[in-house]
């Protein structure tokens, strides 16, 4: 290879609106013990197991993915931690931090967390983000069919072993947006950071509607009944990629990520692959780019399988659209549409 070349297949990943790709989402399952409302189908259909990619390959493409630029691998699902040899995987992807890694976190819901938390903080992994949508029993197992339980008894594991972790909750009109308070208390007394998600139509039997969402407006509205809530300084530029808009309620650090209202797409630095091999450029990507070919010749060490991943990741990327509000309308009518974007949050992980 003559070193222009070379030069040239080694930079970084950049879109057409001048957005380098920092974050790269890797969902090693779509399986998942949980049926979150707003997340999986009410029939899934599971990836084939042979189809998905081994986490040898997986390796081979972060390692190529970190020579480009990525700086941070967020593990996720469905559910990661159902997955056998998750564990290991991130303690291999350790490797990649002497080639410019600098994170290796995971989405959970924490149901097995109580099991996997001294592993995993062994294995390296340097933060986690767990879902928690309801503190109220019996809510909590209309929501997601399991018990609330384990995931609290997960989450004091994950304390206990010293792994920083973050709280996630999905807001939906009607059926949790009375856990705003309890859970903001509930976070503040355990000193952990709490995150509310707008609802996104990215739900496996797309009954998502904006009368769902529970906008970011909304929820500080509620909040400003018994916190004193101000933006984080620096924050209201929207200069950092991080899609939470950043507050203190009473001193105590809370994100809020408003994809619906307040969309954060102007700086985005995620791409995302799924566990067959699938990337994409958005969460809301009309279409993927099936790499499952080039990722195996490149395991396979095949002559030029650098090149030809990279010709045509780099062109995909580059074709990123703006964001969120630029795909809405055809995103919806695709949902219309039901036979086609079969893509759903619990297959891109979030
Ligand atoms: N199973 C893990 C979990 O729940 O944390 C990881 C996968 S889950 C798909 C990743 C994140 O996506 C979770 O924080 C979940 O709340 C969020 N999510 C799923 N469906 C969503 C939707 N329709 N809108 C907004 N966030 C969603
Ligand atoms: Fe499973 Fe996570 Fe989706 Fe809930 S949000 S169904 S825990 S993948």
């Amino acid at each position: 290879m003559n070193m222009m070349t070379e030069l040239e297949t080694n930079a970084r990943f950049v879109d057409q609106f001048g957005r380098s790709k920092r974050k790269l989402r890797i969902s090693v399952t779509d399986r998942c013990n949980f049926k979150c409302v707003y997340c999986m189908p009410e029939h899934p259909e599971w990836m084939k197991k042979h189809d998905l990619l081994s986490f040898e390959q997986l390796y081979q493409f972060c390692d190529f993915m970190v020579r480009r630029g990525i700086e941070s691998i967020r593990i996720t699902g469905g559910e990661p931690l159902m997955r056998q040899g998750v564990v290991h995987f991130i303690a291999q992807l350790q490797n990649l931090k002497k080639l410019g890694l600098k994170r290796i976190s995971m989405t959970s819901n924490a149901h097995y967390l109580k099991q996997y938390a001294a592993a995993l903080k062994q294995a390296g992994l340097d933060d986690l983000n767990i879902s928690l949508d309801s503190l109220d029993t019996h809510q909590f197992k209309q929501l997601t069919q399991k018990e609330l339980s384990p995931v609290l008894e997960g989450i004091h594991a994950a304390q206990a072993v010293g792994l920083p972790i973050k709280i996630n909750c999905v807001l939906m009109n009607g059926i949790n947006d009375n856990q705003i308070l309890p859970l903001a208390r509930w976070s503040v007394q355990q000193k952990i950071m709490l995150r509310f998600i707008e609802f996104m139509p990215l739900d496996g039997d797309r009954k998502w509607s904006s009368e769902h969402v529970v906008s970011e407006q909304q929820i500080l509205d509620s909040l400003s009944t018994e916190f004193t809530v101000i933006q984080q300084p620096g924050d209201s530029a929207r200069s950092s990629s991080e899609p939470a808009r950043q507050y203190f309620m009473d001193g105590h650090p809370l994100g809020i990520i408003s994809t619906i209202t307040n969309s954060f797409c102007g700086t985005c630095d995620r791409v995302r692959l799924t566990a067959q091999g699938e990337f994409y450029n958005c969460l809301f990507a009309p279409q993927g780019l099936n790499l499952k070919t080039e990722i195996k010749a490149l395991s396979c060490s095949e002559p030029l399988s650098e090149l030809s991943l990279h010709a045509v990741l780099s062109k995909y990327i580059w074709n990123k659209e703006s964001g969120y509000h630029a795909i809405a309308q055809r995103l919806e009518n695709q949902r219309m549409n039901k036979s086609s974007r079969k893509i759903s949050m619990h297959m891109l992980g979030g």
